[in-house]
């Protein structure tokens, strides 16, 4: 689900508005050590249902392209979001409100956004699924109506769940039947990452951090000629504990854990990324997953979708495709990575353990 709603209950009396805060800020949290000498452009919003951060480590004044960045991502939570409560309608709440009936026009951004979801869809033989939104709604997990629903209303979401029954044509989006529902919430803040760092890299930005809730993308390297360094969370630990540390370039670093939005009833977590099987929290042997890759689309949607699919399952995924690396946290404290993440990783919590996968 991506929208404004949960912006009220978590930000409460914090006043972040939608206004961009321009100017000399502290260092965004998940980047570790200095920059040189550099005095960034840094600029926060809430959108997207998250706070987003972005950093441009240049000597020249990119306020302007700061704004631009910040505008592009608003346009598309206004484009996409199924948030009911943030907006009277969207491309996607029209998508939704004519399923069963014709198709809906979109715009390009809409259209390639779901049309990278269906193809991960396709790729992941529907653990990733934007087609689950009756069932994410029906859970409202991250909203104010979570609750455990009756296993009779997960059967009836469930039924009206399958990417197959999407058509897209010429610039329309149809749900071929009554009921159906599509979600972006598991790709778009990826979506929106590369869009605004196209705006950066467009203006000529070479060194840029930004953080879109912790999925964060780097833009070249830091000021000063080093990677950055960016914080791998902990994923049973408060937020910014960190098992270690990605040093990076040019990259996006996209992590899905159960622990980013949940509801606890009776003692029992219930969290946001559902089994499109089974209608449930996805429940596999993985306790989070981080996607090192070029684009943060590709690696948002594939965090996603190895969370459901699980550990073997997952690398065999990621393992078949050019430019992704993996790491996946199991429940006994063991980081499993692609050679290539395990390169570029530095293990800082002794309680953990890294085995690299064969190459
Ligand atoms: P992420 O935080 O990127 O892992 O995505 C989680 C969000 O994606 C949820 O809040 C839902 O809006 C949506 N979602 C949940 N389960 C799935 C799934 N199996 N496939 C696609 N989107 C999902
Ligand atoms: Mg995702």
């Amino acid at each position: 689900m991506i929208g404004r709603r949960e912006r009220a209950v978590r930000l409460r009396g914090q006043r972040i508005g939608r206004l961009v805060v321009l100017g000399v800020t502290g260092l965004t949290l998940a980047l570790l050590g200095g920059c040189g000498t550099v005095t960034p452009t840094t600029g926060q919003q809430y959108v997207l249902g998250t706070i987003i951060r972005i950093a441009i480590h240049e000597r020249a004044n990119h306020d302007a392209t700061m704004e631009a960045a910040f505008a592009r991502v608003a346009e598309i939570e206004a484009l996409m979001s199924t948030s009911e409560d943030d907006y009277d309608t969207t491309e996607l709440l029209r998508v939704n409100r004519a399923a069963g009936t014709q198709p809906v026009p979109v715009s390009p951004s809409t259209f390639a956004v779901l049309d990278e979801a269906l193809r991960y869809a396709r790729l992941t033989d529907g653990a990733f699924d934007p087609t689950v939104w009756p069932v994410v709604r029906l859970w409202g997990i991250g909203s104010d109506g979570a609750r455990v629903p009756r296993q009779e209303e997960i059967d009836v979401a469930l039924s009206a769940v399958g990417w197959e029954r999407v058509e897209l044509a010429d610039g329309t989006v149809h749900l071929t039947e009554a009921n159906m529902g599509v979600d972006v919430g598991g790709i778009a803040k990826g979506y929106a990452a590369d869009e605004a760092a196209a705006i950066l890299r467009d203006a000529g930005v070479t060194s840029a951090l930004l953080d879109f809730g912790g999925n964060i993308l780097v833009i070249g390297d830091k000021p000063d000629g080093t990677p950055w360094r960016i914080g791998v969370q902990r994923p049973d630990r408060q937020r910014n504990t960190y098992i270690g540390v990605l040093s990076v370039v040019d990259r996006t670093i996209v992590t899905s854990g159960p622990y980013e939005r949940f509801i606890e009833v009776d003692g029992v977590r219930y969290h946001h990324i559902l089994d499109p099987e089974t209608g449930y929290p996805a429940q596999r042997d993985v306790t989070q997953v981080t996607i090192i890759a070029e684009r943060s689309i590709d690696a948002d949607a594939l965090s996603t979708a190895c969370f459901v699919m699980g550990l073997e399952a997952g690398f065999d995924l990621v393992e078949a495709l050019d430019g992704v690396d993996a790491m996946m946290v199991t429940a006994d404290g063991e980081i499993h990575a692609t050679p290539g993440a395990a390169a570029l990783f530095e293990l800082t919590d002794p309680e953990f353990v890294l085995v690299e996968r064969e190459g």
